[in-house]
Parts: structure tokens; C-alpha cells; sequence
């Protein structure tokens, strides 16, 4: 697979949006919500670098429809969150493409009644945004590719991959070879 961000490209790029997180807050308390799946790997590791007191939870958002490119009915379960109410939380997520998530996502934690709500993500993709909210931190900028790893899955898998990768159709054509046969065994 291609790769479009090492390993140590993503710890230095984590390490910088962690730095800007500090900065931002101080050693105000913080309540970290991680949106639900994609973003647990960035979760693990910016938390571990945050020195300021802080909480963690966790929030849902799927999207209806399954297909990776089209756009299906968008849920926010908060069922497994903590409690918000004037908290001043940030929102973590894997990647804001046309921003329509991460704008729901917001929306649901003010109805809850926090304090306030800032939002960070690993990855900005380029040119997509139908939205005008821009998340607060920002890991990196990439191009209109469909990416995989560091918590980023197609169809479930390659979430566990250690860099950034992009999916091309020779990668694709393999997956569905692979999934295809461990089907018929
Ligand atoms: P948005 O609502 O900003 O358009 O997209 C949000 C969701 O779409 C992300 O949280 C992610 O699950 C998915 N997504 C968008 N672009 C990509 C991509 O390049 N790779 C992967 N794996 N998921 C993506
Ligand atoms: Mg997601």
C-alpha cells in the first residue's frame, strides 16, 4: 500500500496538535470524547501526551448506507457518553472530509449542556468541506484520497496499520480476493 504518512510523521504531527492542545488549555480540565471508531488510535496516543487533568469518553456516529463515497442517514448515539454538562470537551476525530459529522457530532454535545466544545482531528481532506465550521486542530492536510490506517478502516479493516496509507484499486481488487475467499472457506 502507499504510503502517505510514516509512522514517526504521524507521532510528530500528533506531538504538535497535542502541544497546540496544551496551549490552548492550560491546566483548565479537560473532558476528551472520542467519536466512535475511527478515531481510537489518535485517542490513545493524544492523551497520553496531554499532561493537564482529563477525562475521556466516547460518542457514536455512523452513517447509514455502508458505501464509503456515498453519503447514508447520519446518527449520533450518545448512550455510552459520560457526563458533559459544563464541561469543556473536545471533540476527537479520525478525519473531517465534508464535515457534515463532526458538525452533528457538535450539535449533539451542546444539546447535552457542555460548557463549551472545540474539536481536533488527525486529518483535513482537502477541497471536501460542505460545511462552514473548520475543527480547531488540525493533524494534517491531505489530498482527496481515500485513506486507511491509524484507526481509519475500509470495510472494518486496516484500522491496525501503524501509517497513514492510501487505497488504490490494486489494494482494493486484493481486499475483495482475500474477503472473498476467506468467505468461502
Ligand atoms: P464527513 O462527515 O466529514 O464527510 O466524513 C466523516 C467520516 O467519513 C469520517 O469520520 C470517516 O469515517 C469517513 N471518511 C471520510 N474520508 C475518509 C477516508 O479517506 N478514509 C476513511 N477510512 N474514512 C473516511
Ligand atoms: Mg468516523
Amino acid at each position: 500500500m502507499r504510503v502517505l504518512h510514516t509512522e514517526e510523521q504521524l507521532r510528530q504531527g500528533v506531538e504538535r496538535m497535542a502541544s497546540e492542545i496544551a496551549h490552548a488549555y492550560g491546566d483548565r480540565p479537560l473532558t476528551i470524547v472520542s467519536v466512535l471508531t475511527g478515531s481510537v488510535v489518535l485517542l490513545a496516543d493524544l492523551i497520553r501526551m496531554l499532561e493537564m487533568p482529563l477525562r475521556v469518553g466516547v460518542i457514536e456516529a455512523s452513517s447509514y448506507g455502508g458505501a464509503r463515497t456515498t453519503r447514508g442517514e447520519l446518527t449520533v448515539n450518545a448512550e455510552l457518553l459520560l457526563d458533559i454538562r459544563d464541561r469543556d470537551v473536545l471533540l476527537v476525530d479520525d478525519i473531517f472530509d465534508t464535515g457534515h459529522t463532526l458538525v452533528k457530532v457538535v450539535e449533539k454535545v451542546q444539546e447535552l449542556g457542555a460548557a463549551s466544545v472545540r474539536t481536533a482531528v488527525l486529518l483535513r481532506k482537502h477541497g471536501r468541506q460542505e460545511v462552514s465550521a473548520q475543527p480547531d486542530f488540525v493533524g494534517f492536510e491531505i489530498p482527496d484520497e481515500f485513506v486507511v490506517g491509524y484507526g481509519l478502516d475500509y470495510d472494518d479493516h486496516y484500522r491496525n496499520l501503524p501509517y497513514l496509507g492510501v487505497l488504490e484499486q490494486a489494494d482494493l481488487d486484493r481486499h475483495h480476493e482475500l474477503f472473498a475467499a476467506s468467505e468461502k472457506q
